[in-house]
Protein backbone atom coordinates (compact mmCIF):
# COMPACT_ATOMS: atom_id res chain seq x y z
CA UNK A 1 0.00 0.00 0.00
CA UNK A 2 1.22 3.30 -0.72
CA UNK A 3 0.72 7.08 0.68
CA UNK A 4 -0.78 9.72 -0.78
CA UNK A 5 1.22 12.81 -2.26
CA UNK A 6 0.53 16.16 -0.71
CA UNK A 7 1.39 19.68 -1.57
CA UNK A 8 2.45 22.35 1.79
CA UNK A 9 3.24 25.57 1.54
CA UNK A 10 4.46 25.63 -2.10
CA UNK A 11 6.44 22.24 -1.98
CA UNK A 12 5.39 18.70 -2.98
CA UNK A 13 5.41 16.31 0.21
CA UNK A 14 6.14 12.69 -2.28
CA UNK A 15 6.59 9.66 0.18
CA UNK A 16 8.89 6.70 -0.88
CA UNK A 17 5.88 4.78 -2.03
CA UNK A 18 3.12 7.47 -3.74
CA UNK A 19 0.13 6.14 -5.40
CA UNK A 20 -0.28 7.86 -8.65
CA UNK A 21 -3.23 7.37 -10.57
CA UNK A 22 -3.13 7.04 -14.63
CA UNK A 23 -4.95 6.72 -17.35
CA UNK A 24 -3.73 3.68 -19.97
CA UNK A 25 -5.26 5.29 -22.56
CA UNK A 26 -7.19 4.21 -25.86
CA UNK A 27 -6.32 2.49 -29.08
CA UNK A 28 -2.40 2.31 -29.39
CA UNK A 29 -2.36 3.48 -25.12
CA UNK A 30 -2.17 0.38 -23.27
CA UNK A 31 0.87 -0.81 -25.43
CA UNK A 32 2.54 2.46 -24.54
CA UNK A 33 1.43 2.42 -21.06
CA UNK A 34 2.45 -1.11 -20.63
CA UNK A 35 6.43 -0.03 -21.58
CA UNK A 36 6.37 3.25 -20.26
CA UNK A 37 5.17 1.33 -16.49
CA UNK A 38 7.74 -0.75 -17.09
CA UNK A 39 10.72 1.61 -17.34
CA UNK A 40 9.36 3.58 -14.45
CA UNK A 41 9.62 0.94 -12.07
CA UNK A 42 13.02 -0.42 -13.47
CA UNK A 43 14.42 2.89 -12.82
CA UNK A 44 13.06 3.29 -10.01
CA UNK A 45 14.22 0.53 -8.43
CA UNK A 46 17.75 0.87 -9.60
CA UNK A 47 18.17 4.57 -8.59
CA UNK A 48 16.98 4.03 -5.21
CA UNK A 49 18.46 0.48 -4.77
CA UNK A 50 14.77 -0.47 -4.08
CA UNK A 51 14.22 2.39 -1.82
CA UNK A 52 11.13 3.96 -3.74
CA UNK A 53 8.21 2.39 -5.52
CA UNK A 54 5.61 4.31 -7.30
CA UNK A 55 2.02 2.50 -6.29
CA UNK A 56 0.32 2.93 -10.01
CA UNK A 57 -3.66 3.15 -9.45
CA UNK A 58 -6.03 2.65 -12.94
CA UNK A 59 -8.30 5.19 -13.36
CA UNK A 60 -10.67 4.82 -16.56
CA UNK A 61 -11.26 7.33 -19.22
CA UNK A 62 -11.86 7.30 -23.00
CA UNK A 63 -13.36 3.74 -24.39
CA UNK A 64 -12.03 1.75 -21.59
CA UNK A 65 -14.32 3.94 -19.27
CA UNK A 66 -17.47 3.79 -21.69
CA UNK A 67 -17.37 0.43 -22.09
CA UNK A 68 -16.84 -0.84 -18.45
CA UNK A 69 -19.22 2.09 -16.62
CA UNK A 70 -20.60 3.62 -19.65
CA UNK A 71 -19.66 7.26 -18.93
CA UNK A 72 -16.06 8.65 -21.47
CA UNK A 73 -15.26 10.53 -17.84
CA UNK A 74 -16.20 9.10 -14.76
CA UNK A 75 -16.44 11.50 -11.89
CA UNK A 76 -14.50 9.23 -9.62
CA UNK A 77 -11.86 9.22 -11.93
CA UNK A 78 -11.78 12.67 -11.80
CA UNK A 79 -12.53 12.60 -8.04
CA UNK A 80 -9.38 10.06 -7.38
CA UNK A 81 -6.70 12.66 -9.48
CA UNK A 82 -7.71 15.50 -7.76
CA UNK A 83 -7.20 13.40 -4.31
CA UNK A 84 -3.87 11.51 -5.06
CA UNK A 85 -2.82 14.96 -7.08
CA UNK A 86 -0.51 13.52 -9.53
CA UNK A 87 -1.57 11.73 -12.38
CA UNK A 88 -0.17 10.52 -16.38
CA UNK A 89 -2.01 9.38 -18.87
CA UNK A 90 -2.04 8.12 -22.63
CA UNK A 91 -3.86 9.35 -25.60
CA UNK A 92 -7.54 9.11 -25.43
CA UNK A 93 -9.88 8.99 -28.06
CA UNK A 94 -12.07 12.10 -28.34
CA UNK A 95 -15.24 10.57 -29.09
CA UNK A 96 -17.27 12.47 -32.54
CA UNK A 97 -20.82 14.09 -31.34
CA UNK A 98 -21.84 16.92 -28.90
CA UNK A 99 -22.22 16.05 -25.23
CA UNK A 100 -18.92 14.93 -24.23
CA UNK A 101 -17.01 16.64 -21.90
CA UNK A 102 -13.23 16.44 -23.14
CA UNK A 103 -11.34 14.90 -20.25
CA UNK A 104 -7.99 17.85 -20.73
CA UNK A 105 -10.49 20.83 -20.11
CA UNK A 106 -12.48 19.56 -17.40
CA UNK A 107 -8.75 18.22 -15.70
CA UNK A 108 -7.85 21.86 -16.36
CA UNK A 109 -10.67 23.45 -14.84
CA UNK A 110 -11.53 21.58 -11.89
CA UNK A 111 -8.02 21.89 -10.94
CA UNK A 112 -7.02 24.99 -12.19
CA UNK A 113 -3.85 23.28 -14.25
CA UNK A 114 -2.80 26.84 -15.45
CA UNK A 115 0.62 25.87 -17.01
CA UNK A 116 0.98 23.79 -20.20
CA UNK A 117 4.57 22.52 -19.75
CA UNK A 118 6.33 21.43 -22.55
CA UNK A 119 10.35 20.68 -22.94
CA UNK A 120 12.05 20.50 -26.67
CA UNK A 121 15.39 19.13 -26.91
CA UNK A 122 17.31 16.97 -29.47
CA UNK A 123 18.52 12.97 -28.60
CA UNK A 124 21.33 12.55 -30.59
CA UNK A 125 20.26 10.16 -33.40
CA UNK A 126 16.70 10.74 -34.24
CA UNK A 127 16.56 12.21 -37.75
CA UNK A 128 15.99 16.53 -37.98
CA UNK A 129 15.58 18.64 -40.86
CA UNK A 130 17.95 21.17 -39.02
CA UNK A 131 21.73 20.97 -39.72
CA UNK A 132 22.13 21.50 -36.14
CA UNK A 133 19.58 20.42 -34.04
CA UNK A 134 20.92 20.14 -31.08
CA UNK A 135 21.46 23.46 -30.19
CA UNK A 136 17.57 23.87 -29.57
CA UNK A 137 17.31 23.03 -25.75
CA UNK A 138 14.20 24.83 -24.77
CA UNK A 139 11.29 24.04 -21.75
CA UNK A 140 7.77 26.16 -23.17
CA UNK A 141 5.22 27.28 -20.55
CA UNK A 142 1.97 27.92 -22.26
CA UNK A 143 -0.82 30.02 -20.44
CA UNK A 144 -3.75 26.60 -20.32
CA UNK A 145 -6.81 28.70 -18.62
CA UNK A 146 -7.41 31.82 -20.78
CA UNK A 147 -6.77 34.00 -24.43
CA UNK A 148 -8.50 31.19 -26.86
CA UNK A 149 -9.05 28.79 -24.36
CA UNK A 150 -11.76 30.62 -22.43
CA UNK A 151 -14.15 29.65 -24.94
CA UNK A 152 -15.86 32.70 -25.95
CA UNK A 153 -16.71 32.58 -29.45
CA UNK A 154 -19.81 33.44 -31.54
CA UNK A 155 -20.48 31.96 -34.81
CA UNK A 156 -21.25 34.61 -38.05
CA UNK A 157 -24.63 36.27 -37.99
CA UNK A 158 -25.61 34.84 -34.62
CA UNK A 159 -27.38 36.92 -32.27
CA UNK A 160 -25.39 36.75 -29.34
CA UNK A 161 -22.45 37.90 -32.19
CA UNK A 162 -24.53 40.68 -33.52
CA UNK A 163 -25.65 41.92 -30.11
CA UNK A 164 -21.85 42.17 -29.46
CA UNK A 165 -21.22 43.99 -32.36
CA UNK A 166 -24.24 46.32 -31.88
CA UNK A 167 -22.79 47.08 -28.48
CA UNK A 168 -19.26 47.68 -29.30
CA UNK A 169 -20.49 49.88 -32.19
CA UNK A 170 -22.54 51.97 -29.97
CA UNK A 171 -21.12 52.20 -26.95
CA UNK A 172 -16.72 52.39 -28.25
CA UNK A 173 -17.48 53.05 -31.53
CA UNK A 174 -15.64 50.49 -32.54
CA UNK A 175 -15.74 49.16 -36.82
CA UNK A 176 -16.45 45.91 -36.86
CA UNK A 177 -18.33 44.52 -40.43
CA UNK A 178 -21.87 43.43 -39.96
CA UNK A 179 -22.52 40.02 -39.78
CA UNK A 180 -18.97 39.02 -38.49
CA UNK A 181 -17.76 36.42 -36.48
CA UNK A 182 -16.91 37.21 -32.99
CA UNK A 183 -14.46 35.81 -30.57
CA UNK A 184 -13.43 37.24 -27.09
CA UNK A 185 -9.43 37.08 -26.06
CA UNK A 186 -9.00 37.73 -22.22
CA UNK A 187 -5.93 37.58 -20.86
CA UNK A 188 -5.29 38.67 -17.19
CA UNK A 189 -3.04 40.06 -14.64
CA UNK A 190 -3.05 37.56 -12.63
CA UNK A 191 -3.59 34.64 -15.40
CA UNK A 192 -0.35 35.58 -16.78
CA UNK A 193 1.87 36.56 -13.87
CA UNK A 194 1.26 33.53 -12.32
CA UNK A 195 2.60 31.67 -15.47
CA UNK A 196 5.48 33.70 -15.67
CA UNK A 197 6.28 33.39 -12.32
CA UNK A 198 6.43 29.68 -12.67
CA UNK A 199 8.61 29.91 -15.88
CA UNK A 200 10.78 32.44 -13.43
CA UNK A 201 11.07 30.02 -10.54
CA UNK A 202 11.94 26.75 -12.74
CA UNK A 203 14.49 28.65 -14.75
CA UNK A 204 15.91 29.74 -11.17
CA UNK A 205 15.88 26.36 -9.62
CA UNK A 206 17.05 24.02 -12.94
CA UNK A 207 20.09 26.90 -13.84
CA UNK A 208 18.87 28.19 -17.09
CA UNK A 209 20.21 31.55 -18.42
CA UNK A 210 16.89 33.10 -19.70
CA UNK A 211 13.27 33.40 -19.92
CA UNK A 212 11.62 35.43 -22.99
CA UNK A 213 8.40 36.39 -23.16
CA UNK A 214 6.46 35.77 -26.22
CA UNK A 215 3.31 38.38 -27.53
CA UNK A 216 2.10 39.62 -30.07
CA UNK A 217 1.78 43.09 -28.54
CA UNK A 218 2.90 45.57 -31.22
CA UNK A 219 -0.81 44.68 -32.95
CA UNK A 220 -2.78 43.33 -29.76
CA UNK A 221 -1.23 46.22 -26.89
CA UNK A 222 -3.61 45.57 -23.93
CA UNK A 223 -3.53 41.33 -24.49
CA UNK A 224 -0.24 40.50 -25.61
CA UNK A 225 1.15 43.67 -24.41
CA UNK A 226 -0.46 43.33 -21.02
CA UNK A 227 1.52 40.33 -20.66
CA UNK A 228 4.68 41.47 -21.51
CA UNK A 229 3.80 43.83 -19.15
CA UNK A 230 3.12 42.06 -16.59
CA UNK A 231 5.57 39.48 -17.15
CA UNK A 232 8.05 42.04 -16.92
CA UNK A 233 6.67 43.58 -13.51
CA UNK A 234 6.16 39.70 -11.88
CA UNK A 235 9.82 39.27 -12.49
CA UNK A 236 11.03 42.61 -10.52
CA UNK A 237 8.51 42.35 -7.71
CA UNK A 238 8.89 38.53 -6.62
CA UNK A 239 12.63 37.85 -8.47
CA UNK A 240 13.72 41.08 -8.44
CA UNK A 241 17.16 39.82 -6.81
CA UNK A 242 17.48 36.67 -8.99
CA UNK A 243 16.79 38.41 -12.48
CA UNK A 244 17.66 41.11 -14.71
CA UNK A 245 15.96 42.37 -17.80
CA UNK A 246 17.90 42.46 -21.00
CA UNK A 247 18.02 45.88 -21.51
CA UNK A 248 19.50 46.52 -18.01
CA UNK A 249 22.93 48.76 -19.54
CA UNK A 250 25.66 46.86 -18.46
CA UNK A 251 24.02 43.49 -16.55
CA UNK A 252 21.76 42.35 -19.07
CA UNK A 253 23.76 39.41 -20.39
CA UNK A 254 22.90 37.73 -16.93
CA UNK A 255 26.16 38.34 -14.87
CA UNK A 256 26.20 36.83 -11.80
CA UNK A 257 23.64 34.05 -12.49
CA UNK A 258 20.70 36.18 -12.43
CA UNK A 259 17.92 34.89 -15.06
CA UNK A 260 17.84 37.20 -17.73
CA UNK A 261 14.19 38.11 -18.11
CA UNK A 262 13.80 39.05 -22.45
CA UNK A 263 10.84 39.39 -24.63
CA UNK A 264 10.38 38.76 -28.38
CA UNK A 265 7.29 39.35 -30.93
CA UNK A 266 5.28 36.31 -31.90
CA UNK A 267 6.39 36.12 -34.97
CA UNK A 268 10.03 36.47 -34.98
CA UNK A 269 10.47 33.97 -32.61
CA UNK A 270 9.56 31.70 -34.82
CA UNK A 271 12.63 33.02 -36.81
CA UNK A 272 15.19 33.04 -33.96
CA UNK A 273 13.95 29.58 -32.67
CA UNK A 274 15.40 28.46 -36.59
CA UNK A 275 18.04 30.98 -36.20
CA UNK A 276 19.73 31.39 -32.97
CA UNK A 277 17.96 28.55 -31.24
CA UNK A 278 20.82 28.41 -28.45
CA UNK A 279 20.05 32.47 -27.07
CA UNK A 280 16.79 30.51 -25.83
CA UNK A 281 15.98 28.56 -22.75
CA UNK A 282 12.47 29.31 -21.20
CA UNK A 283 9.96 30.28 -22.92
CA UNK A 284 6.85 31.96 -21.69
CA UNK A 285 3.86 32.65 -23.80
CA UNK A 286 0.13 33.12 -24.15
CA UNK A 287 -2.08 29.96 -24.79
CA UNK A 288 -2.33 30.63 -28.74
CA UNK A 289 1.35 31.59 -29.20
CA UNK A 290 2.40 28.31 -27.12
CA UNK A 291 0.40 26.27 -28.89
CA UNK A 292 1.85 27.15 -32.22
CA UNK A 293 5.68 27.64 -31.20
CA UNK A 294 5.58 24.13 -29.01
CA UNK A 295 4.79 21.89 -32.32
CA UNK A 296 6.98 24.18 -34.15
CA UNK A 297 10.23 23.82 -31.95
CA UNK A 298 9.09 20.02 -31.93
CA UNK A 299 9.06 19.42 -35.20
CA UNK A 300 12.80 20.92 -35.28
CA UNK A 301 13.71 18.20 -32.91
CA UNK A 302 12.25 15.17 -34.60
CA UNK A 303 8.96 15.52 -34.38
CA UNK A 304 5.77 15.36 -32.16
CA UNK A 305 6.37 10.97 -31.19
CA UNK A 306 9.44 12.50 -28.83
CA UNK A 307 7.67 15.37 -27.42
CA UNK A 308 6.34 15.27 -23.51
CA UNK A 309 4.21 17.65 -22.04
CA UNK A 310 2.46 18.33 -18.35
CA UNK A 311 -0.13 20.16 -17.65
CA UNK A 312 0.92 21.87 -13.83
CA UNK A 313 -0.95 24.13 -11.23
CA UNK A 314 -0.46 25.10 -8.13
CA UNK A 315 -0.27 21.29 -6.27
CA UNK A 316 -1.58 19.04 -8.88
CA UNK A 317 0.22 17.96 -12.29
CA UNK A 318 -1.23 15.73 -14.98
CA UNK A 319 1.36 14.70 -17.78
CA UNK A 320 0.66 13.10 -21.25
CA UNK A 321 1.65 11.74 -24.50
CA UNK A 322 1.27 14.76 -26.86
CA UNK A 323 0.24 12.46 -29.66
CA UNK A 324 -3.00 11.05 -30.31
CA UNK A 325 -4.45 7.05 -30.17
CA UNK A 326 -2.73 6.04 -33.63
CA UNK A 327 -5.43 3.72 -33.95
CA UNK A 328 -4.38 1.68 -36.70
CA UNK A 329 -1.16 0.35 -34.73
CA UNK A 330 -3.31 -0.45 -31.78
CA UNK A 331 -2.26 -3.77 -30.39
CA UNK A 332 -0.02 -4.42 -32.68
CA UNK A 333 3.14 -3.76 -30.37
CA UNK A 334 4.72 -1.68 -32.63
CA UNK A 335 4.32 2.03 -31.45
CA UNK A 336 7.16 4.45 -30.31
CA UNK A 337 6.17 5.22 -26.08
CA UNK A 338 8.70 8.11 -26.41
CA UNK A 339 6.17 10.79 -25.17
CA UNK A 340 4.68 8.90 -22.65
CA UNK A 341 7.91 7.78 -21.48
CA UNK A 342 9.43 11.34 -21.09
CA UNK A 343 6.29 12.82 -19.46
CA UNK A 344 6.65 10.33 -17.02
CA UNK A 345 10.44 11.45 -16.85
CA UNK A 346 9.00 15.24 -16.15
CA UNK A 347 6.28 14.49 -13.61
CA UNK A 348 9.70 12.63 -11.82
CA UNK A 349 11.61 15.71 -12.34
CA UNK A 350 8.34 17.93 -10.75
CA UNK A 351 8.41 15.79 -7.48
CA UNK A 352 11.69 15.92 -6.92
CA UNK A 353 12.95 12.86 -7.96
CA UNK A 354 15.32 14.11 -10.26
CA UNK A 355 17.56 11.22 -10.56
CA UNK A 356 15.09 9.22 -11.58
CA UNK A 357 13.97 11.47 -14.24
CA UNK A 358 17.36 11.72 -15.42
CA UNK A 359 18.20 8.18 -15.71
CA UNK A 360 15.07 7.88 -17.66
CA UNK A 361 16.41 10.62 -20.30
CA UNK A 362 19.55 8.43 -20.11
CA UNK A 363 18.13 5.13 -21.29
CA UNK A 364 16.28 7.02 -23.92
CA UNK A 365 18.98 8.36 -25.37
CA UNK A 366 21.16 5.79 -24.96
CA UNK A 367 18.61 3.63 -26.81
CA UNK A 368 17.93 5.93 -29.77
CA UNK A 369 22.13 6.24 -29.80
CA UNK A 370 22.50 2.68 -30.10
CA UNK A 371 20.05 2.42 -33.25
CA UNK A 372 17.59 0.17 -31.64
CA UNK A 373 13.93 2.31 -32.49
CA UNK A 374 10.53 1.61 -33.14
CA UNK A 375 9.33 1.87 -37.03
CA UNK A 376 8.82 5.57 -37.11
CA UNK A 377 12.26 6.45 -35.74
CA UNK A 378 13.73 3.49 -37.97
CA UNK A 379 11.80 4.15 -41.23
CA UNK A 380 14.22 7.37 -40.75
CA UNK A 381 17.21 7.01 -39.13
CA UNK A 382 20.21 5.01 -41.31
CA UNK A 383 21.60 1.63 -40.38
CA UNK A 384 18.90 1.31 -37.81
CA UNK A 385 17.27 -1.71 -36.13
CA UNK A 386 13.83 -1.37 -35.93
CA UNK A 387 12.72 -3.19 -32.54
CA UNK A 388 9.03 -3.40 -30.57
CA UNK A 389 7.32 -1.16 -28.60
CA UNK A 390 8.34 -3.58 -25.56
CA UNK A 391 11.84 -4.36 -26.87
CA UNK A 392 12.51 -0.34 -27.38
CA UNK A 393 11.23 -0.27 -23.41
CA UNK A 394 14.07 -3.09 -22.92
CA UNK A 395 16.58 -1.26 -24.83
CA UNK A 396 15.70 1.63 -22.66
CA UNK A 397 16.19 0.11 -19.35
CA UNK A 398 19.84 -1.13 -20.46
CA UNK A 399 20.61 1.95 -20.95
CA UNK A 400 19.63 3.39 -17.81
P1 LIG B 1 -2.40 10.49 -33.95
O1 LIG B 1 -3.07 9.46 -33.15
O2 LIG B 1 -1.38 11.31 -33.26
O3 LIG B 1 -1.70 9.70 -35.16
C1 LIG B 1 -1.33 10.27 -36.41
C2 LIG B 1 -0.07 9.62 -36.93
O4 LIG B 1 1.04 10.11 -36.18
C3 LIG B 1 0.01 8.10 -36.77
O5 LIG B 1 -0.70 7.42 -37.79
C4 LIG B 1 1.50 7.91 -36.84
O6 LIG B 1 2.00 8.16 -38.16
C5 LIG B 1 2.01 9.08 -36.02
N1 LIG B 1 2.12 8.77 -34.58
C6 LIG B 1 1.31 9.18 -33.57
N2 LIG B 1 1.75 8.71 -32.39
C7 LIG B 1 2.85 8.00 -32.65
C8 LIG B 1 3.76 7.25 -31.83
N3 LIG B 1 3.60 7.17 -30.50
N4 LIG B 1 4.77 6.60 -32.45
C9 LIG B 1 4.94 6.68 -33.77
N5 LIG B 1 4.13 7.35 -34.59
C10 LIG B 1 3.10 8.01 -34.04
O7 LIG B 1 -3.45 11.50 -34.61
P2 LIG B 1 -4.91 11.23 -35.20
O8 LIG B 1 -4.89 9.98 -36.05
O9 LIG B 1 -5.26 12.52 -35.80
O10 LIG B 1 -5.84 11.04 -33.94
C11 LIG B 1 -6.30 9.75 -33.48
C12 LIG B 1 -7.17 9.95 -32.23
O11 LIG B 1 -6.40 10.50 -31.16
C13 LIG B 1 -8.37 10.90 -32.41
O12 LIG B 1 -9.49 10.36 -31.72
C14 LIG B 1 -7.90 12.17 -31.73
O13 LIG B 1 -8.98 12.94 -31.25
C15 LIG B 1 -7.08 11.62 -30.58
N6 LIG B 1 -6.08 12.57 -30.03
C16 LIG B 1 -5.88 12.54 -28.69
C17 LIG B 1 -4.90 13.34 -28.09
C18 LIG B 1 -4.70 13.26 -26.61
O14 LIG B 1 -5.31 12.46 -25.94
N7 LIG B 1 -3.83 14.08 -26.02
C19 LIG B 1 -4.10 14.17 -28.90
C20 LIG B 1 -4.30 14.16 -30.30
C21 LIG B 1 -5.29 13.34 -30.84
P3 LIG B 1 2.31 7.06 -39.29
O15 LIG B 1 0.99 6.50 -39.69
O16 LIG B 1 2.96 7.87 -40.36
O17 LIG B 1 3.21 6.03 -38.74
Amino acid sequence: MGDRIDFRDGRWIVPDRPVIPFIEGDGTGPDIWRAARRVFEATVQKVSDGKRRVEWLEVLAGEKAFKTVGSWLPDATLDTIRQHRVAIKGPLTTPVGGGIRSLNVSLRQLLDLYACIRPVRYFEGVPSPMREPQKLDVVIFRENIEDVYSGVEYRAQSSEADAVIEFLTEHFKAKIRPGSAIGIKPMSKFGSQRLVAKAIQYAIQSGRKSVTLVHKGNIMKFTEGGFREWGYEVAKQRFGEQTVPEEDPGRGKGDGGRVVIKDRITDAMFAQLVLRPDDYSVIAAPNLNGDLLSDAAAAQVGGLGLAPGGNVGDGYAVFEATHGTAPKYANLNKINPSSVILSGAMMFEELGWSDVAAAIVRGLAGAIKARRVTYDLARLMPNATEVSTSTFADCIIEHV
